[in-house]
């Protein structure tokens, strides 16, 4: 049996690579220097490309052919320009260089072909399938993604000897270079698993030294110096100071990291400033002053704790202790404050650097490889047989453990007389012989001390012939904490009509935090007949993000479409389709759609590395966004409230703008351009649709409960109002608290929408309701309607309904005039995706 045994921790500022051997770890060092980080920095210089510290080294030689931190943007469309080679290199090229030259430290004479390869706990599906493709390209042949927390914490509790100490409730803050997370971990007797986590890819030490130097040492060099341009021209690319801020970032950094020991130093440098040659400088720096500089954005994960811990409401003191890692929490006000703030204690005992890398070598000496299952001989061939007759196990074990002995119990279908069964180890440590197969199986097996064992069955008749059977490799882990699983950082959801409300909205599949791999099947109905051979088309689209909020604000990770020319007939509305979703805990996604009508399947595997986008969709989904934002400023005028108009007049031109662009590209389009519309519409969405201060959200709430309480008025006053409808005001009442919850316009909106509906249906089929609204319509100035004349009619008409009470005559006209006036509003009809 094969494990995978290497693993890797692919960070922002520094790499890794360790291995699992027989229990232990060892983190490998880089042969040159022998250190055990790699600087996640690469450099061309010429014909040459330089990786790690002698990258880094070049920074200061030539800063534009030198690449650091881009794992911030991985899964991008984001790419580097590289001026010696005038060539692009994208963040995933740039990493699987990264990859291929840890291979380099392993000093045995094995080439490592498989590996565990970490990644933040708050990657999405595309920056996941980047990383993993990194590897692929770096020359492994398997690659397994774990999420670093996660590694993390195996690191700190395999090291724990005593099991008992280590149950309970604890956090990972994981403060490195370029992210934090922050993870919320739970431990029974033998099992981790992560219970919910929070993060921030763009808060790290890269951020502090940035602001070292702009808010520290700029300011003291503008006093030296008298020139104060130096703070806004300092961080321009190309620019004349260019190069002294690779200067001063280096040295911030190099002082920072003095400043974990001592509580003062001083940053010399020398640089030609004036443009009258070099000239040396001393910038004192001390603790308090760096304390300072990094004070915002520690409470910002300091909010990131109160978070995780309210969410799943957990208080401190149900916490055992807060382990710290990544090099960042080697700053001592970090650890101080994080135990301040919290009363938690602070566990500095895992080694901030390595404990990820060690933590993903653990978990892949318990992952069995499948470059060996390929090599395998076939097993026996059951193909033939029906399912009644496969002899098929049932087993049930603890796939960890630390004893050394496992009991193995289980049933047997399909069971007949007179066969044998064998149980071994794989590695032939053990081997319970040839034994007459009974309907219930129960088997004591030893294990090999802390590692994976796995045992495989074979069943034979009374000749000795192997008989085919059903049986999945039994793997129990021996003294190591093994995983409860990966959880998923977002909602999944499948994009369907909601053609009450002229929109699309998001039906989740899997919940944010279940645990991977997941499979699962839903059901939906066709929203319209797609007629064969028509130019429409059903699109099944899956999205990533909050399921709350509009699908417009998630993230595009596959699409199937199904064209009308490919359909077998006409698919008729309220037919039965079948999704069937399955993501592995590699993050591949596959998709499978049947029609149930003609039983027609489409399926698709999604992997995407960057964003997957419909060009249809796309310019679809920003015309929507567009029309619903030309509505709202036309209200807004209305209510002659133009300074709201004008802020949603500066939204709808960049919508405009955006609209244009998507209509003028091509469906064969192979730039990124359409990555880039997509990302400008995902973030204007969510800045319409979804944000929690948004004013938008603040009016509708208004709008809402004013709304509300003229309902509730109407419903003690007007004796004459249908009950069905006050049971449906009060059916509404029940659904607020969940649409307040999330935060989310879109929910707020259906919301309202349901609220204009009933409000509609009360003031038609209540009387006297009628009578009030229609003597404010008829009373209307002569201005506000459309069409004078055929106003002036039907008042006349209705005035002798009234007078007969005949209500029905009445409603009618009433509409009639509605429509004759002019602030009825009319939306376009959206095409939506055909699945209700
Ligand atoms: P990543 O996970 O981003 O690759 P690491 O966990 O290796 O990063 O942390 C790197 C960051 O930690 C860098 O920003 C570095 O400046 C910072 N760092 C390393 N050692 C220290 C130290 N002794 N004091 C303060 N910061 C440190
Ligand atoms: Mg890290």
């Amino acid at each position: 049996m094969k494990t995978i045994n290497y693993g890797i921790d692919l960070g922002t500022t520094n790499s890794l690579i360790a291995k699992f051997d027989s229990g232990t770890v060892e983190v490998f060092k880089n042969p040159v220097g022998f250190k055990e980080t790699l600087p996640s920095c690469i450099a061309f210089r010429g014909e040459r490309t330089l990786i790690g510290d002698k990258a880094r080294e070049w920074l200061l030689k030539d800063p534009l052919n030198v690449f650091a931190g881009f794992k911030r943007k991985m899964g991008t469309s984001d790419n580097y320009f590289c001026p010696t080679k005038n060539e692009f290199f994208s963040p995933m090229q740039l990493s699987s260089m990264v990859l291929a030259e840890l291979k380099g430290f392993v000093h045995t004479q094995e080439k490592p072909d498989c590996a565990v390869i970490t990644i933040p706990a708050s990657f999405d599906t595309v920056q996941s399938n980047a990383t993993k493709k990194a590897g692929y390209d770096a020359g492994f042949r398997e690659v397994v993604l774990l999420q670093e927390p996660i590694a993390a914490s195996l690191a700190f509790f395999n090291k724990i000897a005593d099991n008992e100490l280590s149950k309970g409730k604890w956090l990972v803050y994981d403060l490195g270079g370029g992210t934090f997370d922050v993870a919320l971990i739970g431990i029974t007797e033998t099992e981790m698993r992560v219970i919910d986590h929070v993060g921030d890819n763009y808060l790290g030490g890269l951020d502090f030294d940035h602001s070292i130097v702009m808010d520290v040492l700029v300011p003291k060099l503008i006093k030296q110096t008298s020139i104060p341009e130096l703070s806004t021209e300092l961080n321009k690319r190309q620019g004349r100071y260019e190069k002294l801020y690779y200067i001063l970032l280096l040295k911030a950094e190099e002082a920072k990291k003095e400043l974990s020991q001592v509580t003062q130093t001083e940053i010399e440098f020398s640089y030609d400033i004036t443009g009258n040659g070099e000239e040396d400088f001393f910038l004192e720096f001390t603790r308090e002053e760096l304390n300072a500089c990094i004070k915002p954005r520690i409470e910002s994960t300091l909010d990131m704790i109160r978070k995780v811990l309210e969410r799943n409401a957990v208080s401190p003191a149900d916490i055992s202790e807060v382990i710290m890692i990544g090099g960042s929490t080697y700053i001592p006000y970090v650890r101080e404050v994080v135990h301040s703030s919290t009363g938690i204690k602070v566990n500095c005992s895992a080694d901030p650097t390595t404990a990820v890398a060690v933590g993903a070598a653990y978990y892949a000496g318990s992952k069995s490889s499948k470059l060996e299952e390929e090599k395998k001989e076939p097993s026996v061939n059951t193909v033939g047989q029906t399912d009644t007759e496969i002899l098929r196990f049932e087993l049930s074990y603890n796939k960890t453990t630390k004893d050394t002995e496992e009991y193995i119990t289980g049933l047997v279908q399909n069971y007949r007389e007179g066969l044998q069964f064998r149980l071994t180890r794989s590695d032939g440590g053990f081997d319970t012989g040839i034994k007459p197969l009974k309907p219930k199986l129960g088997e004591f097996v030893t294990l090999r001390s802390n590692g994976l064992n796995e045992f495989r069955l074979k069943v034979f008749d009374a000749h000795m012939n192997e008989v085919p059977c059903q049986a999945d490799t039994i793997g129990i882990t021996h003294g190591l904490f093994s995983l409860f699983g990966q959880p998923l950082p977002e909602d999944i959801s499948i994009e369907v009509d909601d053609v009450e409300n002229n929109t699309t909205k998001c039906q989740v599949v899997f919940e944010r935090n279940s645990i991977l791999p997941l499979t699962k099947t839903i059901y939906r109905e066709v929203s319209r007949t797609i007629k064969k051979g028509s130019d429409d088309k059903l699109i099944i689209h899956v999205l990533e993000g909050n399921s709350k909020a509009h699908p417009n604000t998630n993230q595009a990770i596959g699409i199937i479409e199904i064209k009308a020319t490919q359909l077998q007939g006409d698919l008729i509305k309220g037919s039965d389709v079948e999704i069937r979703l399955e993501i592995t805990e590699s993050r591949d996604v596959s998709v499978q759609v049947t029609l149930l009508l003609f039983n027609q399947q489409f399926s698709n595997v999604f992997s995407p590395t960057e964003k997957y986008i419909s060009i249809q969709k796309l310019r679809e989904e920003i015309k929507e966004i567009r029309n619903m934002l030309h509505a709202e400023i036309e209200k807004a005028a209305n209510n002659e409230d133009f300074e709201k108009a004008a802020d949603i007049q500066v939204l709808a031109e960049k919508l405009q703008k955006l609209y244009e662009d998507a209509m003028a590209l091509k469906e064969d389009d192979l730039s990124d351009l359409k990555y880039q519309i997509e990302e400008q519409k995902r973030k204007l969405a969510q800045q319409i649709y979804g944000s929690e201060n948004n004013p938008r959200l603040v009016q509708a709430k208004a709008n809402y409960f004013g709304w509300r309480s003229t309902i509730q008025y109407w419903c003690e006053t007007y004796a004459d109002m249908p009950q069905a409808y006050k049971e449906e005001h009060e059916a509404l009442k029940q659904r607020e608290p969940g649409a307040f919850a999330s935060n989310s316009f879109f929910q707020l909106d259906s919301l309202q929408k349901a609220q204009m509906r009933l409000i509609n249906k009360m003031v038609l089929y209540t009387p006297s309701l009628l009578v009030v609204f229609y003597m404010h319509y008829a009373n209307l100035d002569e201005s506000e309607y459309k069409d004078l004349k055929a106003a002036r009619a039907t008042i006349s008409a209705a005035e002798k309904a009234l007078e007969r009470k005949n209500y029905e005559e009445l409603r009618s006209h009433f509409t009639h005039l509605l429509s004759l006036t002019k602030d009825s509003v009319q939306m376009e009809k959206i095409a939506g995706t055909g699945l209700g």
